[in-house]
C-alpha cells in the first residue's frame, strides 16, 4: 500500500552567507540562516518522507541543539532519513518539490540538484522533480527576505520475499 507525505520549510535569507539548495551551492549575495547549511528544499523533503511513514519531522530527528548537526550538509540528514525509512520496510516511489524564492533564479540547477536528492535517496533521476518558482514580489519570499520550499513524498512498502511467491 503506498503512503504519502508532506513537508513544508522556511528559512530567513541574510548577507554573506552560503546559499545551498537541492545540495547545489548558488552563488548568490545572501544565504540561509540555519544552524545546518539551511537547505530548505531537502529540509521540506525530509519532513514529507518522515511524514509519510508517520516518523515525526526533521526537528525531532536532528534537533537545533544538538552540536553535531551545525552547519551540516543536510543531504547527510536526507540519507539518514531514507535509512530510517528502509528500516521500517519502506522505500521511495518519486517525490516532487517545488520551491519559492525571488532571487536568484533556480532554474539552471534544478537538473543538479535533481541527481544529488536522487542520489542520496538511491532512486533514479526520474523519480525526482525539483520546480521553481518566485512569488511576482509578494510576501517574505517576494522582499527576498526569506525562501521556502513544499515537497510531497510517496513511499511504499517493500514486498517482502516470502510473499513474492
Ligand atoms: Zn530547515
Amino acid at each position: 500500500m503506498p503512503r504519502i507525505g508532506h513537508g513544508y520549510d522556511v528559512h530567513a535569507l541574510d548577507e554573506g552567507l552560503p546559499l545551498v539548495l537541492g545540495g547545489v551551492r548558488i552563488p548568490h549575495r545572501k544565504g540561509c540562516v540555519a544552524h545546518s547549511d539551511g537547505d530548505v528544499p531537502v529540509h521540506a523533503l525530509c519532513d514529507a518522507l518522515l511524514g509519510a511513514v508517520a516518523l515525526g519531522d526533521i526537528g525531532v530527528h536532528f534537533p537545533d541543539s544538538d552540536p553535531r548537526y551545525r552547519g551540516i550538509d543536510s543531504l547527510e540528514l536526507l540519507r539518514h532519513v531514507a535509512g530510517l525509512l528502509g528500516r521500517e520496510g519502506y522505500s521511495v516511489c518519486n517525490v516532487d518539490l517545488t520551491i519559492a524564492a525571488e532571487q536568484p533564479r533556480i532554474g539552471p540547477y534544478v537538473d543538479l540538484m535533481r541527481e544529488r536528492i536522487a542520489s542520496a535517496l538511491g532512486v533514479g533521476v526520474g523519480e525526482v522533480s525539483v520546480k521553481a518558482t518566485t512569488t511576482e514580489r509578494l510576501g517574505f519570499v517576494g522582499r527576498e527576505e526569506g525562501i521556502a520550499a513544499w515537497a510531497v513524498a510517496l513511499v511504499e512498502r517493500q514486498t517482502p520475499v516470502a510473499e513474492k511467491i
